[in-house]
């Protein structure tokens, strides 16, 4: 892998974002009206959400791992949920990784206005969104994800864009499709970054929804990890456990979520397509090695992060604050990109800026 020195020149107005205000400002102007969606996108229906409130429940373990109870794409798709709290060690089935399929590309801001927020449907129970670059640079994407009993919407990008409606649309059509009335909505953030928090008071006192909060004591309470850098906590959507990875590194309250059910690995803004941002190096590598080390012995599919910033030419990035992504490089990464990173950092003596095919690391 031909690493060469980044020769980045945003890296101080990066820092002063990053470390200031948060990951960065939206450029453009936010739309309000949020909306979908691509051509394989199921249609969004309308914005509002029935049956009764609840309040916080919290699952602190997994609970058995049977089938998601819906019939994906993948035929044993729902057949390697693993069972028990904490570091469940499901060897999961190949297959899981069938179910599911990306875009050839996102929309990538050089067609404005697109809609504000374009829904991709993953698989049976995911599906990924996409804020546009004509709302602002950092195009992040959030993702959603179904259980039998509960919805886990992770990320809700960042202020100005109805996301709320796009959101509670596609709960809507799931439950549609089953007949079902209700599912609970819990909303939490890979991290507290503005560009990845910015809609949650959109959720705040909705029905059926949860917002668990982006701080290190709200997340803790609401999964029941006790220590942050060394709980890795299980948490079980109804048939589909997530296991929640406390990661900081490039934020204190950053975490990791690793989906048994669609053999995903959500990684935020520590790993993705683009420009890595670590304002904790220790604790950052200490984070990826902790991933690599947990999952080495499961079916990762696919390691999704909350931006694209590379270009589709390897170790080639679009500048910092481009809000059109000509060329794109595709979103997703995978296991052998993790480990990549976890050895690149560790054999690092000073951080540095280095420069990888699909990412750069980027200390600040
Ligand atoms: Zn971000």
């Amino acid at each position: 892998m031909g690493y060469r020195a980044c020769v980045c020149k945003e890296l101080m107005f990066s820092a002063v974002l990053l470390l200031g205000a948060g990951c960065a400002s939206p450029a453009g102007t936010p739309e309000a009206d949020g909306s979908s969606s691509t051509g394989t996108t199921p249609p969004v229906g309308t914005a509002s959400s029935n049956a009764a409130t609840t309040g916080g429940s919290t699952e602190t373990t997994a609970a058995p791992g049977a089938s998601s109870g819906t019939s994906s794409t993948s035929a044993s798709s729902d057949t390697s949920q693993s069972g028990t709290a904490s570091s469940t060690g499901t060897t999961g089935n190949a297959s899981i990784c069938d179910g599911g399929s990306f875009p050839d590309a996102w929309p990538d801001g050089t067609a404005c206005p697109e809609d504000t927020f374009t829904v991709h449907r993953y698989s049976e129970n995911t599906f990924i969104l996409r804020q546009s670059l004509c709302t602002g640079f950092e195009g992040p994407f959030l993702y959603l994800m179904f259980g039998q009993d509960r919805v886990l919407l992770e990320d809700t990008g960042y202020a100005g864009a109805q996301v709320a409606p796009v959101v509670y649309g596609l709960i809507d059509t799931w439950l549609a499709e089953r007949g079902r009335e209700s599912i609970e909505l819990v909303v939490a953030n890979s991290h507290g970054h503005g560009d990845h928090v910015g809609g949650n008071s959109q959720f705040v006192g909705m029905p059926n929804t949860t917002v668990v909060g982006f701080d290190v004591p709200s997340i803790s309470s609401f999964v029941g990890i006790q220590n942050w850098r060394e709980d890795i906590v299980a948490y079980d959507l109804g048939g589909r456990v997530l296991d929640v990875i406390p990661i900081p590194g490039h934020q204190s309250a950053h975490i990791a979520l690793y989906d048994h059910g669609d053999g995903l690995l959500l990684t935020g803004d520590t790993l993705y397509p683009g420009r890595l941002y670590i304002s904790s190096f220790d604790a950052y590598v200490a984070s990826i090695d902790r991933m690599v080390t947990r999952l080495a012995d499961e079916e990762v599919c696919h390691v999704l992060g909350t931006h694209i910033e590379m270009t589709d030419q390897p170790g080639v990035d679009f500048r910092f604050g481009a809000d059109q992504h000509p060329g794109e490089r595709e979103l997703q990464l995978s296991f052998e990109h993790l480990v990549e990173l976890r050895d690149a950092v560790a054999a690092m003596g000073t951080p540095q800026q280095e420069v990888h095919d699909d990412f750069i690391i980027f200390p600040l």
